[in-house]
């Protein structure tokens, strides 16, 4: 039995359902689970290990994230990819995505998850739907048992070249009865859907315009057969797909996921920017979830999503970075202020989203959207995974009047402590799990590889 106490906390925010914020508040984990949450002169005064925050830390839930494809780590800032809306974005990336290999899918998402670690993200899902040359899911399964963060994996696929009528080229789309037998292979190997679980299974089609309906109804059937393993895709992310939706199946993005059955509690979607009226009551009523992904949005001018609206209609959402070429960072900090200001911006209200609500989504309401009832917050019984920021920072200077909301307003890049499952895996700023500049590294070399194999 290993316990652990922090203590002095100058403010502890739990997220908890009464959304109580302890000043000098403590945390007591048992085998990384959190068995008391409370004031420190309440918590036991002794643990196998003890963290005195000396009253200069904020605590928060780690965060997390609900969208990203890790891979693109490798393909930041690309030129041709910089200044394109969707459709051309992505055709721009395909052919340079082809020369991935199995040891670039497990460095880039060792380096993604090292970024996301680092700005306090602790639950992470992504979504592999490429499989060029060696690449697996295994691989980036593996980076992530490494690094020692919670996950979520999606098994992604593409089956409709564009000589079908869909988007990406021939050479990178699967057989679909390949990807059935894969999911099926993956999920037996790897999903666990106990409570604490740090990696569960989801089966991810990419996109309307890139997979048939078959395998859109064939991937929901596969995935309801156990217990847990959950559904994901992209959908209504911009003009041109919901466009692409009313030419190819005569129906809305959320007309035709309700027609193939992908809504319901066990479903979140990326995007959903363009989601109209009628796909925003469908998803509130059948508690289908939301991937809100603001600042790829935005660079590839893909339009706000009525995040407000959406809210009100009482929709499930979390947050995503998206993958890495459109963002161009893993930052989940970044990504709640992202959320604040467009939804201000979009909404031309000052009051569209607070700084704690963009909290919440980032924590809570990511947890809510990938199923889970074991993290998100701060309360007994929960996984003990939580993140330190030290306030004695420069941009928090003058910020005491309200250094929860400071968080978000005064854009924090980085946490100085992370626990997941009650494991130390940030300390004083620095990853404890990996050797982040050899990571670095490798991941430019593996960068620069496939810039020469383009080129
Ligand atoms: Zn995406």
């Amino acid at each position: 039995m290993a316990t652990l106490l922090v203590k002095n906390i100058h403010t502890l925010v739990t997220m908890d359902d009464q959304r109580r914020e302890i000043k000098n508040g403590a945390l007591f984990v048992r085998d990384g689970v959190l068995e008391q949450v409370g004031i420190t002169r309440e918590l036991p005064v002794a643990a196998d290990s003890v963290l005195d925050l000396h009253d200069r830390y904020v605590v928060l839930p780690g965060l997390v994230n609900t969208h990203h494809h890790f891979y693109q780590v490798l393909t930041r800032a690309v030129p041709g990819a910089q200044d394109c809306e969707l459709f051309g974005w992505l055709k721009t990336l395909y052919p340079i995505w082809s020369n991935l290999t199995s040891e670039a899918i497990y460095t880039s998402a060792l380096m993604a998850a090292a970024e996301l670690m680092l700005s306090g993200c602790t639950t992470s899902s992504d979504h592999l739907y490429l499989f060029p040359n060696d690449c697996t899911l295994d691989d980036e399964i593996r980076a992530m048992r490494e690094i020692g963060m919670r996950f979520h994996a999606s098994r992604g696929s593409m089956s409709v070249g564009v000589s079908r009528g869909g988007l990406p080229p021939d050479s990178l789309v699967e057989d679909e009865n390949r990807i059935l037998q894969d999911s099926r292979r993956l999920i037996e190997t790897y999903h666990d859907n106990s409570r604490h679980s740090m990696l569960r299974m989801t089966l991810a089609p990419c996109s309307p315009f890139s997979v048939s309906t078959d395998l859109m109804k064939e991937s929901a059937a596969l995935a309801r057969s156990y217990a847990g393993v959950r559904l994901h895709t992209h959908l209504a992310e911009n003009e041109l797909d919901v466009r692409y939706s009313l030419e190819k199946f005569g129906q809305t993005p959320s007309q035709y996921v309700e027609s193939l059955g992908w809504t319901g509690s066990d479903v979140w979607h990326a995007h959903c920017v363009q989601l109209d009226d009628s796909g925003i009551r469908s998803f509130a009523q059948t508690r289908t979830g939301i991937a809100h992904c603001p600042t790829s949005n935005m660079r590839l001018g893909s339009g706000a999503m009525p995040l407000r609206r959406m809210l009100e209609a009482g929709v499930s959402i979390g947050l995503g970075v998206d993958g890495t070429a459109s963002n161009d960072s893993c930052n989940m900090l970044h990504e709640a202020r992202s959320a604040l200001l467009l939804a201000r911006v979009s909404e031309k209200n000052s009051a569209a989203l607070t700084a704690r609500k963009a909290l919440e989504l980032a924590t809570r309401g990511g947890a809510a959207v990938l199923g889970r009832d074991d993290i998100g917050f701060l309360a007994p019984r929960m996984s003990a995974d939580f993140v330190a920021i030290n306030i004695d920072r420069p941009q928090f200077a003058g910020a005491d009047w309200d250094i929860v909301a400071a968080l978000i307003l005064c854009q924090t890049d980085s946490v100085d402590y992370s626990f997941i499952q009650g494991k130390k895996v940030v300390d004083q700023g620095h990853l404890t799990t990996c050797d982040l500049g050899s990571l670095i590294e490798k991941t430019k070399a593996l960068a620069a590889s496939l810039r020469h194999a383009t080129s």
